[in-house]
């Protein structure tokens, strides 16, 4: 067999399965069976493939054939600038998120040295990128999940943060250490009972701990900014991903907690996105 056959049938099932992006996934996970990178593949259709290999590569087309997102079969994701590892216990970084990063440097262009407290840390991608552009900013990640807890150190090791970060297995409630110049969070923000329209592959393998907003979608939302209003710095910045329909109802909440709203952002489908706000 060579890669060529292999796959076309790997793209095939795919297709029946309704992978809309089958012909990249189905590169990407012959690249990880035979080690190589998707462009040694492209250029070595000819190039035959063990049965060994063949098998393995069947095996991850059936994973990715019921949802299992490629993140989870590559054990990591490219965020920002790096590649963080992730598992099914952690949200998967979203370009989405990469908005917030780009405006936290532009607002913190002039900003040395602050302390940074992210609210549900997740995989670290977050706080772990603001950290590699900003060599002074010292972080604080919080979750309440210590798989996370345990990812984000690994990553913060990864790439050499260890030192400038620290990160504690902790509800938000019960979060009372530091005050920060900084906090920043993208806590699960989805209507519990619009969970179930969420793609299969969101919904069937990411954790809903990192996706479930409870009945309005706002309870963690409205948690991290009461909590954030008592750990925050006078003029400190309190920067939030949200879902599209939810600007109106968070400026309300930042308002109601002292917080003055500098600008909302959206993101690459023109949704709102972000909201930037400063304690007062
Ligand atoms: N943006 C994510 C999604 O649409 C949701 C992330 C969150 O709830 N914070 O799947």
């Amino acid at each position: 067999m060579n890669i060529r056959s292999a796959l076309s049938i790997g793209n095939k099932i795919l297709i029946q399965n309704d992978i809309i992006s089958h012909k990249l996934d189905s590169e990407l996970l012959m690249s990880k069976v035979i080690n190589k990178n998707r462009e040694f593949i492209i250029l070595n259709l000819d190039k035959k493939i063990n049965e060994k290999n063949f098998h393995k590569y069947n095996q991850l087309i059936n994973e990715r054939s019921q949802g299992k997102p490629i993140a989870y079969i590559f054990g990591k994701k490219y965020f920002w600038r790096n590649e963080f590892l992730v598992n099914e216990k952690v949200l998967i970084p979203r370009p989405d998120t990469e908005i917030l990063v780009e405006e936290i440097i532009k607002i913190t262009k002039n900003k040395e040295k602050l302390n940074v407290l992210e609210i549900g840390v997740g995989s670290g991608c977050l706080l772990l990128s603001l950290l590699i552009e900003k060599k002074y900013f010292k972080g604080t990640g919080i979750d309440i999940s210590k798989n996370c807890v345990r990812l984000s150190r690994i990553n913060s090791q990864n790439l050499n943060l260890e030192k400038r970060v620290k990160f504690f297995i902790s509800d938000v409630d019960n979060f009372n250490l530091g005050k920060y110049d900084l906090i920043i969070s993208n806590p699960p923000y989805i209507k519990k009972l619009d969970l179930k329209y969420l793609d299969k592959d969101v919904k069937n393998f990411e954790p809903m701990l990192a996706l479930n907003g409870g009945i309005d979608g706002l309870s963690a939302i409205r948690r991290v900014i009461k909590k954030s209003g008592k750990l925050i710095k006078k003029n400190g910045l309190l920067i939030l991903e949200i879902s599209f329909n939810q600007k109106n109802e968070v400026k309300k909440i930042l308002k109601k907690n002292g917080f003055y709203i500098n600008k909302t952002l959206k993101d690459f489908a023109k949704n709102d996105r972000c909201i930037v706000s400063t304690k007062i």
